[in-house]
């Protein structure tokens, strides 16, 4: 038997990819996929691991419009459109993958802990204990198989607090980014009234303050807030031991730039199905990189002052450098990091006044 904790986009995808002949899916909340606590923006890289049924996809984004602190705004015209998703039914689209594919879907059942017997594991959920042969965490941010395994580590978290609301002035299409409010924030359209808005970063009472503002008037129709953990490097020998592994947010496999998880979540799984063995091996090779890049953007574009935020939307505004940030999928910058500071000096420049400021004041 393997039991897999958690029946979020990781668990389910890797449910569904598993061979095994008896995999049990474990979800302590009564529905699958709700509440919503994500934006549900997917690049289309997740084409590569899966389609998505476009009855799904609620909103596309061709443009991302970056506003800097003085006001002044660059478009980024997408070569290949993102997807928002309906986020709640993808996981159930996901699940449903998982049960036709002959995992049993446990609802209300919580993992509580494990022990060790011989060569197996003693499961226990708030229903019964079970003995089965492997565990997969993949149950979020906080992961208690990844607590009850001793591979949590050292995690540190970010708050995205996020609203569906009544939002005025959308433009279609176009997903509007913040500079100065939290680490980043958004706006982006399901329609041309109701958007996904919000901001991100350490959970400060300015924070708080910055969501407000970026809420204004608009009426909130849904709270979709939640906790996303930072990247730990460390944190990527400590995916699995013996037959235990973690998956998705559960092994901090999330994207600092965007604090996108979701994609890192599949590939993720597909790996584990196809390979319990090279798993991590797998993880480090093909992933590991990307990770690491994207949490060193955003300790850069964290230690940025207003000024060097201004002069970076300069940057942009010249179309060559743009032109690298559409062609690629920001899911993974190994691909168009180098291509880009080749081509502009001025942002070695700026990171480096970056990196030296950072030093002084740590
Ligand atoms: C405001 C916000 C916006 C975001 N926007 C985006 C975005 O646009 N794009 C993107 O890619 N990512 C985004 N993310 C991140 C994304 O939501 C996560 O990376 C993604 O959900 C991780 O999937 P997962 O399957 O690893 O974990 P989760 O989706 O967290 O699923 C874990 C599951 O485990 C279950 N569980 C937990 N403990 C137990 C237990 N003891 N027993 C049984 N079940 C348990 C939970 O109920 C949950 O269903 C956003 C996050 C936030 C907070």
């Amino acid at each position: 038997m393997i039991s897999v904790i958690g029946a979020g986009p990781a668990g389910c995808y890797y449910a569904y990819k598993e061979q095994h002949d008896d995999v049990h899916l474990f979800e302590e909340d009564a529905v699958v996929g709700k509440p919503v606590a994500c934006t549900g923006i997917l690049t289309n890289s997740v084409r590569s691991v899966l389609d998505v049924p476009k009855d799904l996809v609620i909103s596309k984004i061709e443009r991302f419009k970056i506003v800097a602190p003085n006001k002044k705004a660059i478009y980024i015209n997408l070569n290949k459109t993102n997807m928002v998703l309906d986020r709640a039914r993808f996981d159930q689209f996901l699940a449903q993958k998982a049960t036709d594919s002959g995992a049993q879907l446990h609802l209300k059942e919580k993992f509580v802990g494990f022990k060790k017997s011989g060569n197996l594991y003693l499961l226990k959920t708030s229903k019964k204990t079970y003995e089965t042969d492997m565990i997969v965490g993949a149950d979020g941010p906080y992961s208690p198989v990844a607590k009850a395994a001793g591979l949590y580590g050292n995690r540190q978290f970010v708050k995205g607090w996020q609203a569906r609301c009544k939002f005025p002035g959308l433009e279609e299409g176009v997903t509007e980014i913040r500079m100065n409010l939290g680490e980043f924030s958004w706006i982006v359209p399901e329609t041309d009234k109701i958007a996904r808005v919000g901001v991100i970063g350490m959970d400060t009472a300015q924070l708080r303050r910055d969501y407000k503002k970026l809420l204004g008037a608009s009426k909130i129709i849904e709270d979709q807030s939640g906790m996303i953990p930072l990247y730990n490097p460390q944190q990527k020998l400590r995916v699995g031991k013996e037959d235990i592994f973690l998956l998705g947010d559960a092994a901090t496999q999330v994207k600092a730039t965007t604090y996108g998880g979701i994609i890192y979540g599949l590939i993720c799984g597909g790996y584990l199905a196809d390979n319990k063995e090279t798993y991590i091996k797998e993880f480090n090779k093909k992933l590991a990189k990307d990770l690491w890049i994207s949490l060193k953007m955003r300790e850069l574009m964290n230690a940025m002052n207003e000024q060097q935020s201004n002069e970076l939307i300069e940057i942009f505004k010249k179309r060559n450098n743009a032109a690298v940030l559409e062609q690629h999928d920001r899911d993974f910058p190994s691909k168009f990091i180098v291509q880009l500071l080749m081509k502009e000096a001025k942002l070695w420049k700026l990171g480096f006044q970056i990196a030296k400021q950072k030093m002084w004041m740590s």
